[in-house]
């Protein structure tokens, strides 16, 4: 094949270079692919352009409104897939390898699309926490907000997942609001730009939002502001000579690294050849071993087992291994590809000659290749009798096929070797006793990103040790970079800012898009429930006819749900529990008959209700006290073209206006 000349995206064009190009070969040939470089790129204006033209369409649209684009930009990505495949076969990786960067990404998207629409609301401030009382009268209080940072995010992402790699950033990043140029790995970039193309293609994203460097960087980190982001994920090494760049530490340019990363397995001390955890961990090694030919950040690099099991763990592991076919990717049966380039075989045997020195072979040829030409090797495992004599095999990555045995003496012991790897992106413990569990948590989770408890119940369904997830932090603490990616919404935060506001309830109120108590309300007929969605204003609200509670409302409700419990029945038993002064209403009655003070009965615009947050029972309610509702239109949520929920605040008080209980009431509403 013609090798493909890769083009960057600058300023709303594809720029192909003319001179400096650097050859790609195939992972699977060592044939050229591709030809690439970034020579004469103004990396100035693409960052201004980011800001000035990315940057405003971006934040002009809602987040439900970017959320929406997401899901149509994985949607293109789905339907063109096959042409990613194709092209992903040179980077030696197998069609299951694939599916986790290329439909694996996309479900990243689609991920991210449905978070937006269901945890953020359909506007471009977000709300961080309840409102802090600042004041004794309630005049001056306090509002946590995210607004988008108005630089850009750049994104340097590793050749492993040269999909999954970016869309996993771009995900939270546009949804933030925030433009963002990317920069792959050369070795894989072919694949990157083809996903890129997909993207642009679509017409959905605002000019600006997305542009793309094949090659260098150029000077680009030279002109990056307090507003920008750089998100790296790479070697230790390229972390740490672009965070010690002047300008990112001049500027206090957020800077978030995912690194190398020395993951651990446990099998727990509760473990013993017959129990289902034993294979179950066996399996596991194996297939971190050997998904993507063992290239990815979270592969066990290190698998500790209880020092009386490690013959039976090492004949296990082995066996499995001999069963790996390794070979070109696009021949059936092949359940391992190559690695990604030559230079990565060559990093990975010089790896492995550095644990060597410490641990022994006990599986596998490292310099022996199972197929001519191309990237290469057998899975190699290794073994390590003595872990606390040794240093190299916690402290170098072989970002291969490539895991190390090792004995522990009790669980303190795993617990201690596990954190030997001075932070790592996850852990994985195969136990099926809650207290090793429990042991763990505490012991190393303060070391790692994510830890998997694996056993006998959650096996099937398990996404396994090495997936991290859209839901769920991605990154570690210490030599993982100390980053954070993902984590459903945390991820989002990354790229907004969080200011604390202060101000006066309406003020804030205003700015927020959301009722806080102590804003005056509006409650001038109609009744808010006569109001659709569209013209329901926050601050809308009714204040109801009061209702004396009888001791006869009482029995009648006790009888009627059966909730006789002896606070609302037995006037001594009552009286000495020391919360109540004697026999009291029940709280679902206060409830009941707050719905009965406050709905207006007929057919409109209110089509149910979807549910009550934040319920407190604040004062007891004797028979003979009087209640009253103040329920209040505090925000609103649009779900869809015809409806959307609003969430009234609630406020039942007695008959000396004290409090009784507060909460707030969820309806949907139609248009
Ligand atoms: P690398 O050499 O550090 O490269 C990573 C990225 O940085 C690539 O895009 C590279 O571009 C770019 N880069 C290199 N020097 C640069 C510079 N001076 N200025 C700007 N960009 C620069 O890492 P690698 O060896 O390719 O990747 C493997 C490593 O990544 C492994 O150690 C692995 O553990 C780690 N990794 C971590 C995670 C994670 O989430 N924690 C995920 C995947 C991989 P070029 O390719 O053009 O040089």
């Amino acid at each position: 094949m013609k090798p493909l000349k890769l083009m960057n995206y600058v300023t709303g064009t594809w720029y192909g270079a003319a001179q400096n190009l650097e050859p790609v070969a195939s992972a699977v040939t060592g044939e050229a692919v591709a030809e690439l470089g970034s020579h004469g790129i103004d990396f100035a204006a693409m960052a201004a352009h980011a800001r000035a033209v990315g940057g405003p369409a971006l934040r002009a649209m809602t987040f439900h409104e970017r959320a929406k684009m997401l899901k149509g930009l994985a949607e293109a990505i789905m339907a063109r897939k096959e042409e990613l495949y194709a092209l992903s076969l040179h980077t030696g990786a197998t069609r299951g390898d694939s599916w986790i960067d290329i439909e694996g990404g996309a479900g990243t998207l689609f991920a991210y699309a449905s978070k937006g629409r269901r945890e953020l609301p359909n506007d471009v401030i977000l709300l961080d926490g309840a409102v802090e009382g600042l004041s004794k009268r309630g005049t001056f209080v306090g509002q946590h907000v995210f607004t988008s940072l108005q630089g850009v995010a750049i994104h340097i992402n590793a050749f492993n997942f040269p999909c999954w790699g970016m869309l996993e950033k771009l995900g939270p990043t546009f949804l933030a609001g925030v433009p963002a140029i990317v920069k792959p790995a050369s070795s894989t970039s072919y694949v990157t730009e083809a996903c890129v193309r997909i993207m642009l293609e679509t017409g959905l994203l605002p000019e600006g939002a997305l542009q793309f460097i094949v090659g260098s960087v150029g000077d680009l980190l030279e002109h990056l502001t307090c507003q920008d982001v750089v998100s790296f994920t790479g070697s230790a090494a390229t972390a740490q000579k672009l965070q010690n760049h002047p300008v990112i530490a001049r500027e206090s340019v957020r800077f978030v690294a995912e690194r190398d990363s020395l993951n651990a397995t446990v099998l727990g001390p509760d473990c013993t050849t017959e129990t289902p955890e034993f294979e179950i961990f066996v399996k596991e090694v194996v297939r971190e071993m050997t998904t993507k030919a063992g290239q990815k950040c979270t592969a066990i690099r290190r698998t500790f087992v209880p020092a009386a099991l490690i013959d039976d763990v090492e004949h296990a592991i082995s066996a499995r291994l001999a069963k790996v076919v390794v070979g070109d990717p696009a021949v059936e049966g092949t359940t391992m590809g190559s690695l990604a380039s030559e230079r990565q075989l060559r990093d990975v045997r010089a790896a492995i000659a550095e644990l060597a020195t410490e641990a022994r072979i006990v599986f596998g040829d490292p310099n022996t290749s199972p197929v001519e030409g191309g990237a290469f090797m057998s899975p190699v495992l290794l073994r390590c009798d003595a872990p606390w004599d040794a240093s190299i095999v916690h402290d170098r990555e072989a970002f291969g096929p490539v895991s190390t045995l090792m004995p522990y003496a009790d669980l303190e012991d795993a617990i201690r070797l596990c954190n030997r790897g001075q932070g790592s992106l996850v852990m994985s413990l195969f136990t099926y006793d809650t207290e090793v569990a429990s042991a763990v948590v505490m012991g190393a989770g303060a070391y790692h990103g994510r830890v998997l408890i694996a056993d006998r119940d959650c096996a099937r369904e398990s996404t396994g040790h090495g997936s991290p997830l859209p839901g769920l932090v991605h990154g570690g603490p210490g030599r993982a970079g100390g980053g954070e990616e993902m984590g459903g919404i945390r991820g989002v935060h990354h790229y907004m800012q969080r200011t604390a506001l202060q101000g006066s309830p309406r003020m804030l109120s205003a700015i927020g898009h959301r009722w806080i108590s102590g804003t005056a309300r509006e409650s001038d007929a109609p009744h808010p429930f006569r109001l659709g969605f569209n013209s329901l204003e926050i601050g809308k609200s009714i204040t109801t006819k009061s209702r004396t509670i009888t001791l006869e409302d009482i029995e009648h409700f006790a009888e009627f749900t059966g909730d006789t419990f002896y606070a609302h029945m037995d006037e001594e038993a009552a009286a000495a529990n020391p919360f109540f002064p004697g026999r009291v209403a029940h709280g679902y009655l206060i409830l009941s008959f707050a719905a009965g003070l406050f709905v207006d009965p007929a057919p409109g615009p209110v089509l149910a209700n979807t549910g009550l947050d934040t319920l407190r029972f604040i004062k007891p309610v004797s028979p003979g006290d009087t209640i009253a509702v103040q329920l209040t239109a505090k925000a609103k949520s649009r779900r869809n073209e015809e409806y959307g929920e609003v969430r009234w605040d609630a406020l039942v008080t007695n008959q000396d206006d004290e409090p009784v209980a507060t909460y707030e009431l969820l309806t949907m509403n139609a248009n």
